[in-house]
């Protein structure tokens, strides 16, 4: 059987595990830990939840600390780049979780807070530095990081970060670490344009690969609700209603922000105790809603896709999507969100008319047909009782900032549109071709 011993890990690190009670390395583990000690590059198709963040932070964290180097003011040995905060969070979480024995200095910084306590941290240097890459490059342009010592770049969640519009910030990040480093690179999938990126920071990578894209999680049992649009609140609340007691905690997932929390204010009408997650929300009303449903003090969280991605909390029992996504492999993301570590987990995804053709496309791609759960029998009688849902604001005549559809109509801006500050153009990394290859082992 392979254990973490078997695959090289050092006498700390072992103890670190040992303290957090992991036994066996999950498969992306096996695969990706004695290459990446041998100081490879690893090109990785793996998503969040499959322990892809301990397969590069151990061997990383060994490194690191066996050919230790005194801290230089403004500089990060390690560079890794998440798309969002809140992965970003977790990704630091787990690096000082994993190196607490092995003196190892971790700092995150991301957008959304005030930048002068990250510039401050900055000063003395760190060895592990994680990061969104819209604020790397404000504290870059700051001086308050160099990225010339750079030993070992990970860049995760590169598929997101391309929806994102990040393609300008990394071909620019690309610009500025040094040629010769260790290049790790993970994506949840790898259509070409994501290859192409890959083959940018790479040079002859070693390719793993875990749960391909199209496999839908396992033990998940998989509903889907016909149901009109208008009729769609109070389904929500009645299956909420109805399912308390099975609910360990639920995440719902609409399609943008204006919608999450108009979700959220019709179930606080109904008094379902919940939060929303996403982009207009504050960086600390995103930790204390994420941290409340940790801790299991809500047991709803309404959540966008971008907010919801890479977050990893357990016990899960439920995910509703009130509106389905219209890109097929996000389906398969948000329904990775349960049936984590070994559980079991219910997806319900409630679709009007016009959403059946991103069904139909989910089904393809997942190759399994959801079960069709009907209407409750009450439905009609019940949804009279529920107090009246908010309704969607009326689109202004003309309004600055509004976001308008081709035909006129104004609709909520899904979420996502907003960060697209280094332009929404993917592609042109082409330019810097071999530019950014490593020249040698590290
Ligand atoms: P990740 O894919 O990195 O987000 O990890 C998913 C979850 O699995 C996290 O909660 C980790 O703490 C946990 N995990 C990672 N590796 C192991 C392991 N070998 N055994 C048990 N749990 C693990």
């Amino acid at each position: 059987m392979t254990t973490f011993a078997s695959l090289g890990l050092s006498k700390p690190i072992l103890a670190a595990l040992e303290a957090k009670g992991y036994n066996t390395p999950t498969p992306i583990q096996m695969q990706a830990i004695p290459p990446l000690l041998e100081g490879k590059d690893l090109c990785g198709i793996a998503q969040t939840g499959t322990g892809k963040t301990a397969a590069f932070a151990l061997p990383s964290i060994q490194y690191l600390s066996e050919n230790q180097q005194p801290l230089r003011p403004h500089q990060c040995r390690m560079l890794v780049l998440s798309p969002t905060r809140e992965l970003a969070a977790q990704i630091a979480d787990s690096f000082k979780t994993y190196g607490k024995q092995s003196r190892i200095s971790v700092e995150c910084v991301f957008g959304g807070v005030p930048i002068n306590r990250q510039i401050r941290a900055l000063a003395r240097g760190v060895d592990v530095l994680v990061a969104t890459p819209g604020r790397l490059l404000d504290l870059v342009d700051q001086r308050a990081i160099n990225l010339k010592q750079v030993e070992i770049f990970v860049l995760d969640e590169a598929d997101q970060m391309l929806d994102l519009g990040f393609i300008h910030a990394l071909k620019r990040i690309a610009t500025i670490i040094p040629k010769q480093r260790q290049s790790l690179f993970f994506s949840a999938t790898m259509p070409k344009t994501i290859a192409d990126l890959g083959a940018q920071f790479l040079n002859d990578p070693v390719k793993v690969s875990v749960a391909p894209q199209s496999t839908t999680a396992e033990r998940v049992e998989q509903f889907v609700t016909f149901v009109h649009a208008k009729e769609k609140q109070a389904l929500l609340t009645l299956t909420l209603q109805a399912e308390e007691a099975a609910i360990d905690r639920a995440l719902i997932f609409t399609r943008t922000k204006h919608g999450a929390d108009r979700v959220v204010k019709n179930l606080q009408a109904a008094r379902i105790p919940c939060a929303a997650i996403h982009g207009n929300k504050s960086q600390g009303q995103r930790t204390a809603a994420l941290d409340a449903f940790r801790k299991g003090e809500i047991r709803i969280l309404v959540a966008t896709d971008i907010a919801a991605r890479g977050i990893d909390v357990s016990g899960v029992s439920h995910v509703i999507n009130f509106e389905l996504p219209n890109v097929a492999e996000q389906y398969v993301h948000r329904i990775g969100r349960t049936a984590r570590a070994g559980r079991e987990g219910i997806a319900i995804s409630f679709v009007d008319g016009e959403e059946r053709a991103y069904l139909k496309q989910i089904e393809r791609l997942t190759r399994v047909q959801l079960e069709q759960r009907p209407l409750p029998s009450n439905f009609d009688a019940e949804k009279h009782k529920l107090p009246k849902p908010v309704a969607k604001p009326e689109a202004p005549k003309r309004s600055q900032g509004n976001y308008r559809r081709d035909d006129g109509q104004r609709r909520d801006r899904p979420e996502g549109g907003e960060r697209r500050r280094y332009g929404p153009k993917p592609g042109g990394v082409g330019a810097h071709k071999g530019s950014v290859r490593k020249t040698g082992g590290r």
